[in-house]
Protein backbone atom coordinates (compact mmCIF):
# COMPACT_ATOMS: atom_id res chain seq x y z
CA UNK A 1 0.00 0.00 0.00
CA UNK A 2 1.54 3.85 -0.85
CA UNK A 3 2.08 6.09 1.65
CA UNK A 4 -0.51 8.79 2.36
CA UNK A 5 -0.43 11.89 1.89
CA UNK A 6 0.18 14.00 5.26
CA UNK A 7 -1.75 16.93 4.36
CA UNK A 8 -4.68 17.33 1.84
CA UNK A 9 -3.22 19.58 -1.25
CA UNK A 10 -5.63 22.15 -2.19
CA UNK A 11 -6.83 22.26 -6.06
CA UNK A 12 -4.81 25.27 -6.58
CA UNK A 13 -2.00 23.93 -5.49
CA UNK A 14 -2.45 20.94 -7.46
CA UNK A 15 -3.14 22.85 -10.65
CA UNK A 16 -0.15 25.46 -10.04
CA UNK A 17 2.32 22.38 -10.07
CA UNK A 18 0.36 20.53 -13.17
CA UNK A 19 0.58 24.14 -14.92
CA UNK A 20 3.81 23.12 -16.74
CA UNK A 21 2.18 19.95 -18.18
CA UNK A 22 1.46 20.19 -21.69
CA UNK A 23 1.18 18.78 -25.44
CA UNK A 24 4.19 20.47 -27.15
CA UNK A 25 4.43 21.23 -30.79
CA UNK A 26 7.62 18.98 -32.26
CA UNK A 27 10.15 20.91 -33.81
CA UNK A 28 9.89 21.25 -37.33
CA UNK A 29 12.58 21.80 -39.74
CA UNK A 30 12.39 22.38 -43.69
CA UNK A 31 13.92 19.62 -45.89
CA UNK A 32 17.14 20.64 -47.83
CA UNK A 33 15.57 19.07 -51.21
CA UNK A 34 12.09 20.10 -50.97
CA UNK A 35 11.38 22.68 -48.38
CA UNK A 36 8.83 20.77 -46.66
CA UNK A 37 8.69 21.07 -43.03
CA UNK A 38 9.94 17.06 -41.06
CA UNK A 39 10.81 15.97 -37.98
CA UNK A 40 14.49 16.69 -37.88
CA UNK A 41 17.51 14.06 -38.61
CA UNK A 42 15.02 11.89 -40.31
CA UNK A 43 14.35 11.18 -43.91
CA UNK A 44 12.32 13.25 -45.52
CA UNK A 45 8.45 11.55 -46.06
CA UNK A 46 7.98 13.52 -48.82
CA UNK A 47 11.03 12.92 -51.75
CA UNK A 48 13.08 10.52 -49.38
CA UNK A 49 16.03 12.66 -49.11
CA UNK A 50 18.27 12.50 -46.04
CA UNK A 51 20.23 15.71 -46.41
CA UNK A 52 20.86 16.05 -49.82
CA UNK A 53 20.87 11.84 -50.59
CA UNK A 54 18.32 9.75 -51.19
CA UNK A 55 17.99 6.91 -49.04
CA UNK A 56 14.80 5.82 -49.51
CA UNK A 57 11.92 5.16 -52.27
CA UNK A 58 8.38 7.06 -52.11
CA UNK A 59 5.17 5.80 -52.74
CA UNK A 60 5.19 8.23 -55.69
CA UNK A 61 8.43 6.24 -56.85
CA UNK A 62 6.86 3.37 -56.58
CA UNK A 63 3.74 4.53 -58.65
CA UNK A 64 6.60 6.03 -61.22
CA UNK A 65 8.33 2.78 -61.30
CA UNK A 66 5.27 0.85 -61.69
CA UNK A 67 3.46 2.85 -64.39
CA UNK A 68 6.76 3.26 -66.66
CA UNK A 69 8.02 -0.60 -66.24
CA UNK A 70 4.48 -1.72 -66.72
CA UNK A 71 4.88 -4.50 -69.39
CA UNK A 72 1.99 -3.57 -72.33
CA UNK A 73 0.20 -7.35 -73.84
CA UNK A 74 -2.42 -6.01 -76.89
CA UNK A 75 -5.48 -7.70 -75.22
CA UNK A 76 -4.86 -5.93 -71.98
CA UNK A 77 -7.57 -3.14 -71.33
CA UNK A 78 -6.80 -2.14 -68.05
CA UNK A 79 -6.15 1.44 -67.04
CA UNK A 80 -7.63 2.80 -69.91
CA UNK A 81 -11.74 4.03 -70.78
CA UNK A 82 -14.04 1.19 -70.77
CA UNK A 83 -15.29 -0.36 -74.08
CA UNK A 84 -18.29 1.99 -75.44
CA UNK A 85 -20.24 -0.60 -77.55
CA UNK A 86 -21.06 -2.79 -74.50
CA UNK A 87 -24.53 -2.65 -73.55
CA UNK A 88 -25.67 -1.86 -70.15
CA UNK A 89 -29.03 -3.16 -69.27
CA UNK A 90 -31.31 -0.15 -68.98
CA UNK A 91 -33.09 0.17 -65.49
CA UNK A 92 -36.55 0.46 -66.14
CA UNK A 93 -37.93 0.04 -62.65
CA UNK A 94 -38.00 3.44 -60.69
CA UNK A 95 -38.74 1.80 -57.23
CA UNK A 96 -42.33 2.97 -57.43
CA UNK A 97 -44.77 0.88 -55.92
CA UNK A 98 -48.09 -0.21 -57.85
ZN1 LIG B 1 12.04 16.37 -48.90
Amino acid sequence: MAAQPKKKISRVRGKTRRAHRRAVLPKLVACAKCKTLKLPHTICPECGHYGKVKVIKTKLDRKIDKTLNKPVSPGDNSGKTPVKNEKTPKKTDNGNRV
